[in-house]
């Protein structure tokens, strides 16, 4: 009879629980229930879940119509937008105008890569948590990108 080695890896994460005001309870799901695990309030949501989040790092490339001094070449635009005084912030900007430009959304040009993680300890927010977690960036944007209300 051969011989057969079997490997076999066992991943234990500990997964948050579903609490009651979990963010991965909607309302097209039921109300004691992850919508995306089906995994009940006060149980581990599935290893396979969306709800859970971890950190990790990512680089975005887009590609960009922008204005430039007409004189510019590479270097003056390179030096203007990496060793300048020039914010970075004003890249997001950027970003808003060539999709005006454009009248279509940024996905043509864009790319993302993953690069590591960077907490692989799952985390899950509650419904408060995410709702003020999106208020924030939202006055964020509305801050940097210099957006008012009025
Ligand atoms: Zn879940």
């Amino acid at each position: 009879m051969p011989c057969v080695t079997i490997c076999v890896t066992i991943m234990i994460m500990k997964m948050p629980l579903v609490l009651e005001d979990d963010d991965g309870i909607r309302p097209a799901g039921r109300p004691d229930e992850c919508f995306y695990c089906r995994q009940k309030v006060g149980t581990p949501h599935g290893e396979e879940c969306v709800i859970p989040q971890k950190k990790v790092k990512i680089t975005y490339t887009f590609d960009l119509e922008i204005e430039v001094p007409y004189s510019w070449g590479k270097k003056q635009i390179e030096f203007h937008r990496n060793e300048s005084s020039w914010c970075s912030d004003n890249a997001i900007r950027d970003l808003v105008a060539s999709s005006i430009n454009k009248d279509r959304c940024l996905c043509d040009g864009f790319e993302a890569e993953y690069i590591e993680d960077i907490d692989s300890e799952p985390k899950r927010y509650s419904r408060s948590e995410a709702n003020e977690r999106d208020k924030k960036i939202t006055e964020e944007l509305r801050e940097r990108c210099g957006l008012t209300n009025g």
